[in-house]
């Protein structure tokens, strides 16, 4: 097979930020400069050229197949590069058959419905890769750092208990195995980026007139909430990091790493479900051999 080694190589680079078992998960084990086994950029984009047609060869097949589905979810602080994570999986995947969903504060609409029912109904179909663009995990982040949201949330009083946060966990749980048992392969990703780092990113922001638009004093505020929201990634994956719907915590200090390794776990992903070209039967092949001729003939 022509990809063996760069299969091989997808495995090894993502498998050391993989969280199948959340109990003992402690943030500060996972350094967000590390680099891994590749020492440079220059070395990364090495690994990438050389891997080049993969990811689209085996979307191909998800699309063909039309029985699985996979979903990325992708979570992070402001300026961790989300974004570029999403330019870079979709550069490599026919448009087709992905589905990019960005989740922003829940509409009048949705905070009339349950929780779920927003994400629920972008979940990809068979056969497509959909990406949430933050996900249904800002119910355990920006409302747990926030509680004055959950207020907002039009819930029944008698509902809001200290228990609340593991219930969520537990639903989001429930949810996650109701989608596995369907064919929905669930990856989810933390881009975990320094604070120090942050703080650059927002000066480029400020300073580079080209950046200007994405600066949002919205990020500067959440910013002051860094620790909080810190505790809360640590608890969430602590609570929801499970073998068929993992965390991948990357490293989110260098762009060029942070791209390199969620590319890395898709593709080792897909891999694992061992897609194929639909098999096309005797009957079928006999029909298509004799247009063929006729085409031919023409
Ligand atoms: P970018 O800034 O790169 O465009 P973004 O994901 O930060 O991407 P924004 O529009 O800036 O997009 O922010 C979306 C906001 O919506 C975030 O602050 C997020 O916390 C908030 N949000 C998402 N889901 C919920 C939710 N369920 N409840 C409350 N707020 C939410
Ligand atoms: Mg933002």
């Amino acid at each position: 097979m022509k990809y063996q080694k760069q299969i091989k190589e997808c495995e090894r680079l993502s498998a050391p930020y993989c969280v199948t078992k959340g109990e003992k998960f402690c943030l500060k084990d996972y350094d967000t400069n590390d680099t891994g086994e590749v020492k440079n950029q220059e070395h990364g984009e090495k690994i990438i050229a050389n891997r080049a047609g993969l990811l689209t060869n085996l979307q191909e097949k998800l699309y063909a197949q039309d029985r699985w589905a996979l979903l990325l979810v992708i979570q992070a602080m402001d300026a961790a590069g989300k974004d570029g994570v999403i330019k870079h999986v979709m550069s490599g995947v026919n448009p087709q058959g992905c589905d990019v969903h960005s989740f922003k504060t829940p509409s009048t609409e949705e905070l009339n419905h349950d929780y779920l029912w927003r994400a629920h109904s972008r979940v990809p179909e068979r056969g497509m890769i959909g990406i949430f663009n933050r996900s249904y995990y800002e119910e355990v982040l920006v409302v747990r750092v926030h509680p004055k949201i959950l207020e907002a949330q039009k819930l029944p009083n008698p509902l809001i208990t200290k228990h609340i946060w593991e219930q969520r966990y537990e639903d989001i749980n429930a949810f996650e195995h109701y989608l596995t048992h369907n064919g929905i392969v669930i990856c989810k990703f933390f881009l975990h980026v320094s604070k120090k780092e942050q703080k650059k990113r927002f000066l480029e922001r400020l300073e580079d007139s080209k950046k200007n638009w994405k600066f949002s004093m919205a990020d500067v505020k959440e910013r002051g909430y860094w620790k909080d929201y810190q505790e809360a990634y640590e608890e969430l994956i602590q609570n929801t990091a499970t073998k068929h719907a993992p965390w991948y915590v990357i490293p989110a200090d260098n762009k060029w790493y942070t791209q390199l390794i969620v590319a890395s776990a898709i593709i080792s992903t897909l891999e694992e479900l061992d897609l194929s070209f639909p098999d096309v039967d005797k009957s079928k092949k006999k029909e298509l051999e004799s247009v063929r001729k006729s085409l031919v003939r023409e």
